[in-house]
């Protein structure tokens, strides 16, 4: 297998990591980068500006160099905002953040910049800086930048203006927290522990609120029908009617811009930038996996229902209401997975061990613990990447530095995520990157281990990426809507019976049974039927929303839940009020089921029996991972594949 490894060395200079600070140098460190990476910047554009190149290669030289300052200082910035001990520290970050943000619009919107790179011509361009020149236009002729004045001023207007109604939007859902007040009999089936941190008033009512610590529980667990009612329709109302109007000037806002910019629609305008192509493709992929997702989801609908109807026999349908509650009984009565015997075969300590094993035999790298770096916590562990299979340190390429901080802190981001903190660029800097998460530090959950995978993908998609000359292609440097497909691949190999038998022991030495492991697969993919399906529900609205413009919002709602949903729209419920997602996906919702799909497509080249087949695993390396942004998703993956990508391999196990 290791011959299969032998590569020809891409590395020709020896770069050395970032050396980052210690706690006490931090601030002063992190003001440096920022204040001397923007300057820097600033400094790179005059020059430009002043001496405009003759070449093309020259001009797109100095504004690589742009890139880069403005992207060290950007993602060391994101990363000790979020991450650094020292509240000092992440507040420095964020003020650099902002100050990247502010550069980056204005160079944007730069004529003089833009009429620059306008008037060059392709002459004597290799194809990767004819494709940057490309995509350096595109992205200045998206922001308006080539528009007369009047045009460029109401473009300003609208992006300003989209700010603050989608600020505006988002706080008014995290703002409503609704309530309802009931008796304790009505909180019948709640775990004793919530129960005992929701005291009575002195009328013997109990306050719920929407929020999730509340609705999560009582959705799932409540047995009174009427209590998970009244909830599930004060969620549903949260943020109604005050951002019904908000909406509809987010829509309008974004339609006028996207046609200014020369779209036809906003859907269009979004839709260029990723791998969906065109607003029109939405519709489709929508439907297409809509009808996929039919039949198991009204299986297990049906699973439902036939539960349901042993305490309501009268009952012919299931919604909102009664949909989550019943998924847990059908999975406490006949999926029953025993959470506790599960979390005995995840040791932290040997899950981050299994980890590096499985990633490192798959892509052909060694991690390597760098003894040298310098750690913001004690729970921190940093590895330098070599190019190779058990390779040497003293031989090998050095790839890039990875850090590992996995354990919740006071002050820390609190999900899960990769953070960059330099970019790679050939013969000038190496990749580094981040997997910020919060982790116990004892036995993990299942899901926490498939977390820990996914997070990783897009931490091996930064490092194996960054081998770029161009730092605009560097690591995951792609489609939007492909972003996630690496990282949902890699999942499968958290879920792999033989895989996880390999570093999942518990205690006694004992490898995870595989018949658990079926057992645990076959209760995750209950409902993932009914589940697709309300997500192109949400995918509709995103969509049709943006592209109709509907005057009655709650109308539309209800005719696009009928239409894709499996559980019927709830009376008197504006849902769409508080669908946080459309601030931030705006029209392109779908973009996390188009990613599975691609996910599902790309793991069907490996052999299930066999998944760390070199030859496979090295093509999906090159193909890939290593090409970052140089080249469209479609076509790296119609490389790894030999074949355009297909819906089939998804719509195969939605129907299972
Ligand atoms: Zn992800």
């Amino acid at each position: 297998m290791s011959d299969l490894w032998h590569r020809v060395p891409r590395v020709t200079t020896h770069l050395e990591p970032l050396a980052l600070p210690t706690a006490a140098d931090a601030l002063a460190w992190l003001s440096d980068r920022a204040d001397s990476g923007l300057a820097r910047a600033r400094e790179l554009v005059e020059t430009l500006k002043a001496n405009p190149p003759a070449d093309a290669m020259a001009a797109l030289e100095a504004w690589n160099d742009v890139a880069i300052a403005m992207g060290n200082v950007a993602s060391a910035s994101s990363f000790f905002s979020e991450a650094h001990p020292d509240e000092a520290v992440r507040s420095r970050g964020e003020l650099a953040m902002q100050d990247v943000t502010k550069l980056s619009t204005e160079l944007s919107l730069d004529r003089e910049l833009y009429d620059l790179f306008a008037q060059v011509t392709e002459d004597g361009l290799d194809p990767q800086a004819i494709r940057l020149l490309h995509k350096t236009l595109r992205d200045f002729r998206r922001s308006g930048v080539d528009k007369d004045e009047t045009t460029r001023d109401r473009v300003r207007e609208i992006n300003d203006r989209l700010t603050v109604v989608g600020q505006e939007f988002s706080k008014a859902i995290r703002d409503d927290v609704r309530t309802i007040r009931v008796t304790l009999d009505e909180l019948a089936g709640l775990p004793q522990d919530w129960l005992d941190g929701h005291p009575a008033d002195e009328d013997g009512l109990i306050t719920v609120t929407t929020d999730y610590p509340d609705l999560v529980p009582v959705v799932t667990f409540c047995t009174v029908r009427s209590t998970r009612e009244a909830l599930r329709v004060a969620f549903l109302n949260r943020a109604w009617p005050d951002n019904d109007a908000r909406l509809k000037e987010l829509f309008a806002l974004r339609q006028e811009l996207g046609e200014l910019v020369g779209y036809a629609s906003w859907a269009d305008y979004d839709a260029e930038v990723k791998m969906i192509g065109s607003g029109a493709a939405i519709p489709t992929f929508i439907d297409k996996i809509a009808d996929a997702a039919y039949q198991s989801g009204v299986r297990d609908r049906q699973v439902l229902l036939e539960r349901m109807r042993h305490d309501r026999p009268e009952a012919t349908e299931i919604t909102a209401v009664d949909s989550t509650f019943y998924e847990e009984v059908v999975r406490r009565e006949q999926l029953a997975v025993d959470a506790q015997l599960v979390r005995t075969y995840f040791d932290f300590g040997k899950v981050r061990q299994g980890l590096l094993d499985v990633t490192g035999r798959l892509l052909g790298v060694t991690y390597v613990p760098a003894a040298d770096a310098q750690l913001w916590d004690d729970e921190v562990a940093a590895y330098d990447v070599f190019d190779g299979r058990d390779a040497s340190p003293e031989t090998a390429d050095l790839l890039g530095r990875i850090y590992l901080d996995l354990h919740p802190r006071e002050g820390k981001y609190k999900h899960a995520a990769q953070f960059d903190l330099r970019p790679g660029v050939t013969d000038r800097q190496l990749p580094e990157g981040v997997l910020v998460c919060n982790f116990p530090r004892g036995l993990m959950e299942h899901d926490q281990v498939v977390t820990l995978f996914h997070e990783f993908g897009h931490l091996v998609h930064h490092i194996l990426g960054g081998l770029q000359r161009w730092v605009r292609f560097s690591g995951v440097a792609t489609e939007w809507d492909f972003v996630e497909a690496p990282s949902q691949m890699l999942e499968e190999w958290a879920w792999d019976p033989d895989v996880l038998a390999s570093f999942a022991t518990n205690d006694a030495g004992e490898a995870i049974p595989a018949d658990l492991v079926a057992k645990m697969r076959r209760a995750d993919d209950f409902g993932k039927g009914y589940r697709e399906r309300t997500q192109m529900f949400y995918a509709a609205i995103s969509y049709y929303f943006h592209v109709e413009r509907p005057a009655d919002l709650t109308q539309r709602t209800r005719e696009l839940q009928e239409r894709y949903s499996l559980f019927p729209y709830l009376e008197d419920t504006h849902f769409t009020s508080s669908f946080g997602h459309l601030e931030g996906y705006s029209s392109g919702y779908y973009t996390y089921a188009w990613s599975l799909v691609i996910a599902k497509d790309l793991f069907s080249a490996f052999n299930p029996h066999d998944m760390f087949a070199p030859d496979v695993a090295r093509r999906y390396r090159e193909h890939i991972l290593e090409p970052g942004g140089t080249r469209d998703a479609a076509d790296l993956v119609e490389d790894f594949l030999g074949r355009p990508y297909t819906f089939d391999a998804y719509a195969a196990y939605l129907a299972q």
